[in-house]
């Protein structure tokens, strides 16, 4: 039949998020939320704004904006906001990225980055892992255009330390191109940020998420830091593609949520706490797993395949995420619920390991 696509709408394949189930009864552990709600603050926010949602919102996000910067001791001209993580790593290639130099990535991490490339049209290039799940950074750095990852990584957990960083940071500016440093997981990691260096290296940008660590994965919120020069980029992209990307919700709900900084500390010792937990459950039952720096877990069985696995804990309405690549065809990654939630997931682990 004939289509009335683009040759590029036609060719692209397009990132696959985790499933979202409709019945209530699963135990969800596959795309990374947050098990608890968000701070009760938001909700006083949002309300408040309703009477005013017939006017556009705050161009620019500059409400967010400020209350980011306070939280990072950045200006508030070093933070950029979007509709979720998602678009500002989206907006990040044509504001940062020349089409004909290839980016450089990790060949396990976020997928999204390599369907942005290919949807803007950047050439790019996956460099292999070492020993499956550690990036290999002298080879990251080998190019000559951009670099992107995830730090922590999605899906492996794992971490490079800040003076790692640092090193690609400087190695990217002596070639005169940026570095792009995905903080999703950020909160949930004891290793700085790299946003600690944003004052030197004027080609750093970090991006974070609130879906995860704030757990306003419904909202849509995350935002970009760097100096402001560079984020002028992303700036030109945004108005040159919807110029309210932040609804006046999200803006005042994510603006209470980064200002209560109790409920967001209790939240984070929680996970962490049920994470130390589930960890040692997991190997207690033969998993191997690095620690985890993130909310989620990446694990293998010693002898049992991951895809019964993942089949039988769906069985039991327990829904995890495995990815059919090759190297990590035998792994599950497993999104920290609540403590009870995990006690679930070990029992029915048992069963299945029986
Ligand atoms: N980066 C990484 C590494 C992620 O895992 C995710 C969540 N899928 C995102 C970015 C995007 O998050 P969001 O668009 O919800 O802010």
């Amino acid at each position: 039949m004939q289509s009335f696509l683009s040759r590029k709408a036609q060719a692209i394949e397009p990132y696959v998020p985790g499933e979202q189930p409709k019945t209530a009864d699963i135990i969800k552990l596959n795309t990374n939320e947050n098990p608890f709600p968000p701070s009760p603050k938001v909700l006083e926010a949002i309300s408040g704004q309703v009477e005013k949602l017939r006017l556009y919102p705050e161009i620019d996000g500059e409400t967010l904006r400020c209350a980011i910067a306070k939280n990072e001791g950045l200006q508030p001209d070093e933070v950029f906001v979007g509709n979720g993580s998602d678009e500002v790593l989206a907006f990040c290639f044509p504001a940062f990225f020349n089409a004909d130099e290839e980016i450089f990535m990790p060949e396990i991490t976020y997928t999204f980055y390599e369907v942005y490339a290919t949807l803007f049209g950047n050439a790019f290039r996956k460099i292999p892992m070492i020993d499956t799940l550690d990036v290999d950074v002298d080879k990251l750095l080998s190019g000559s255009g951009g670099v992107i990852l995830a730090n922590p990584n999605a899906p492996t957990s794992k971490v490079l330390p800040l003076e790692t960083i640092e090193k690609m940071a400087l190695k990217q500016l002596e070639k005169g191109k940026v570095l792009v440093v995905d903080e999703a997981y950020a909160a949930f990691t004891d290793q700085p940020s790299a946003a600690t260096l944003i004052s030197k290296y004027p080609n750093l940008c970090v991006t974070r998420t609130m879906s995860k660590d704030h757990s306003m994965a419904g909202l849509r919120v995350g935002y970009a830091l760097g100096q402001a020069s560079l984020l002028s980029g992303l700036i030109r992209i945004k108005d040159s593609f919807n110029s309210y990307p932040l609804d006046r919700l999200a803006i005042v709900g994510a603006t209470a949520a980064i200002e209560d900084v109790a409920y967001f500390n209790d939240c984070m010792s929680s996970i962490k706490a049920t994470r130390a937990y589930f960890t040692e459950g997991l190997r207690a039952r033969g998993f191997v797993l690095p620690d985890s720096n993130t909310n989620f877990v990446f694990c293998r069985h010693e002898s049992v395949s991951g895809k019964f696995i993942f089949d039988e804990l769906r069985k039991r309405n327990i829904l995890v995420r495995r990815f059919d690549k090759p190297a990590i065809r035998e792994y599950m990654r497993m999104t920290i619920g609540t403590q009870e939630q995990m006690k679930t997931v070990l029992s029915a682990l048992d069963e299945i390991l029986k």
